[in-house]
């Protein structure tokens, strides 16, 4: 027997008319607070089917298309209620394990991972090892049923708050680095783990350093093969990059209604003001356009089921651009009152604007750098030779 799979539109009025009646939670701006906040939210969200829409039903998702995720994910927005905090798990390292793990590691980690009882972190980049990551130099040596790891992570955003770590570790260093690479499912609770938060420029502490010193990971923790984890490396940042870009564009969307209808609502404030916020709003609305005429490829290969491409790149370097652009434009017209908190200049609330703009300085960075993203279109795209 076939079940019939629901109509993007049925299933878009369900979101919709569930996100009213939610009432979607406000989200506090301490780290510690905004934290709890978004952990019940993803409960909640877990708790009435809307987490893991595009997942199996065997991985606790709803066994619908990524179509009905990214309609969810606009209808999330646009209801100006926020993201669940698992992202990295959802967004990032769950569909690896979903595709690579083994059928403990999918029953015993997934759900929790989907309700947000435990919050994943992606433990790739170090020190010596971020564009290039295969330079990574975690060492993992295997002695007994374990794995024995140390070594140190950096820009690990919620290690501090996490139960587990996609840990990318070393464990040949006698082949091309390429191929000595282990993808390790690590238990944040593990004697010998420590974590440092680092502040970043919008003051918050949100990714930290991680040091592993001698730490015990059991052997059935091992995602995919010994000394295969690259290319399940490559499928993770391939899927980040993808879900930040369909994610973002709706974000950076109504971020700019929400300046419009600030604006809008402040009224008049003289001609030389009115006509450099018409300016910045244009120029920010022309790059959105850009975005979304490049995302609706992103989405027929979404239809498709494509999987991660070289392509995903493309759009993660425009949505890099565009996303600063965007805020900057907006907090170019808070001018020097953006300093000034609870202010409103020309009826713009500025700790918003200013905290996005700080934020989306980011975007550049994380993910993959945009040069990074260049030299993928060059080599893997245009064929052109490596630099
Ligand atoms: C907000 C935020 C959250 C993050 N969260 C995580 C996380 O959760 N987990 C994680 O593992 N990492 C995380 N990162 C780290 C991120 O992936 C790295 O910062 C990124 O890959 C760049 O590495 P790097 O910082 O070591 O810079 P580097 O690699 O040292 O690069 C420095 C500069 O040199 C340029 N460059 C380097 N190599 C080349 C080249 N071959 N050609 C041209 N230019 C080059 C880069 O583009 C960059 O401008 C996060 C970063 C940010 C900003």
């Amino acid at each position: 027997m076939t079940t019939q799979v629901e109509s993007l539109d049925s299933f878009r009025t369900r979101a919709r008319a569930w996100l009213a009646e939610a009432e979607p939670p406000h989200v506090p701006l301490d780290l510690d607070g905004r934290f709890k906040v978004l952990r019940q939210w993803q409960k909640s969200l877990f708790e009435a089917g809307w987490i893991g829409i595009a997942w199996s039903k065997e991985a606790g998702g709803q066994g619908l298309s990524h179509m009905h995720q990214l309609v969810f994910v606009e209808e999330l927005v646009r209801a100006r209620a926020p993201q669940p905090i698992g992202l990295i798990g959802l967004d990032v390292v769950g569909p690896s394990i979903d595709l690579y793990g083994s059928d403990w590691q999918r029953a015993e980690l997934l759900p929790r991972l989907l309700s947000g009882d435990d919050i994943w972190c992606q433990g790739f980049s170090e020190p010596s090892a971020g564009s290039d990551l295969a330079s990574l130099r975690t060492r993992a040596v295997v002695d007994g049923d374990d794995f024995v790891v140390s070594g140190q992570k950096v820009w690990t955003s919620w290690a501090h708050m996490a139960q587990w770590c996609a840990l990318l570790v070393r464990t040949d260093t006698s082949v091309r680095k390429q191929a000595g690479i282990s993808y390790l499912l690590v238990d944040m609770t593990s004697p010998g783990i420590t974590t440092s938060p680092i502040e970043q420029m919008t003051g918050d502490r949100e990714f930290c350093e991680v040091f592993f010193d001698e730490v015990r990971v059991p052997r059935q923790n091992l995602l995919g093969s010994l000394n295969e984890g690259w290319s399940i490396a490559m499928h993770t940042l391939g899927t980040e990059r993808a879900g930040a870009t369909l994610r973002r564009r709706v974000e950076c969307e109504v971020a700019l209604d929400d300046a419009v209808t600030q604006l809008r609502q402040r009224g008049a404030n003289g001609p030389e003001a009115d006509r450099r916020a018409r300016a910045a709003i244009g120029r920010a609305h022309v790059a959105l356009r850009v975005l979304d005429a490049q995302t609706r490829q992103t989405t027929a290969r979404l239809i498709a089921d494509a999987g991660p491409t070289p392509v995903d790149s493309v759009d993660k370097l425009l949505l890099n651009e565009i996303e600063q652009i965007v805020f900057s434009e907006i907090a170019g017209l808070l001018g020097p009152l953006r300093a000034v908190p609870g202010s409103r200049p020309h009826g713009l609330q500025s700790e918003r604007w200013a905290h996005e703009h700080l934020y989306s300085r980011a975007a550049s960075i994380y993910g993959g750098t945009s040069q990074i993203q260049r030299n993928i279109i060059a080599e893997r795209l245009l064929g052109l030779p490596r630099g």
